[in-house]
């Protein structure tokens, strides 16, 4: 039997998973978020509320404009699902306490590496929240680690910042983002200092992943070409967080 809680978490994640999809596509350009998709992007008709129920709408309508009839695409969809499917993986996986706290970390962590994939951009009004949302869960989980993970935010934060600043004295040029250093303090925060090591490690080995699948595609990816690794800090942090960090 599900407990509330979880339930809560399940019932509303496709909504939450379209409000993560409006965060990803306007944070980068600037634009307010407060308003969500309001009109086809193709006729600019109004959508209206039975327009927008998540991915029921989509379904009822096979993806496409009540008005105009043109495809209306699988971004917001996808989102929905993805939304779904953190918080279908988080209720197995972690006690029922924990539940609403994980998906608020798994929902942030997704906007986040989205971002970071599109925009090479982590912004602080999403990293410096869920820096701050992962000391409150602490407080309200494990309160006597709290000391544990105000250092892993201060070390995160003050590790990468001396990393960036090394690469950047070895190759002469920017190579790693303050953004990066603000998401590793808030996985920190989150999982506590004895964790950084495994999320660095984690993340790198990832984006090594990446390195390799793109060349093996024949993408001829060079040394030149960035990779967002802010997608698999992202990464990182959510698989340390849903299956443990080994060794600790
Ligand atoms: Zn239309």
């Amino acid at each position: 039997m599900l407990e509330l809680p979880s339930l809560l978490a399940l019932l509303a994640a496709p909504a939450i998973g379209s409000f993560l999809g409006t965060l990803v596509l306007r944070l980068p350009a600037g634009e307010p978020v407060v308003a969500a998709r309001s009109a086809c992007p193709h006729c600019h008709h109004a959508l209206a509320a039975r327009d927008l129920m998540p991915l029921l709408s989509w379904l009822l309508l096979r993806g496409r404009c009540r008005h105009c009839a043109a495809a209306l695409g699988g971004f917001y969809p996808g989102m929905e699902l993805a939304a779904l499917g953190i918080a279908a993986a988080v209720v197995p996986l972690v006690p029922a306490a924990a539940v609403p706290w994980s998906c608020l970390l798994g929902w942030a962590l997704l906007a986040l590496a989205l971002i970071d994939r599109r925009a090479f951009l982590l912004p602080d009004v999403l990293t410096l929240p869920l820096l701050a949302l992962g000391l409150l869960a602490t407080a309200d989980l494990a309160p006597e680690a709290l000391p544990v993970h105000l250092a892993g935010a201060a070390l995160g934060w003050l590790g990468f910042t001396l990393l960036a600043l090394g690469y950047r004295a070895l190759r002469g040029r920017e190579g790693l983002g303050g953004g990066d250093a603000k998401l590793l303090a808030a996985g920190g925060a989150w999982l506590g200092w004895p964790a950084l090591p495994a999320i660095m490690v984690g993340a790198a080995a990832l984006g090594i992943a990446e390195v390799l699948l793109r060349r093996m595609a024949g993408g001829g990816h060079g040394a030149e070409e960035p990779i967002a690794f802010g997608t698999w800090l992202a990464a990182a942090i959510w698989l340390l967080w849903l299956f443990g960090v080994p060794g600790v």
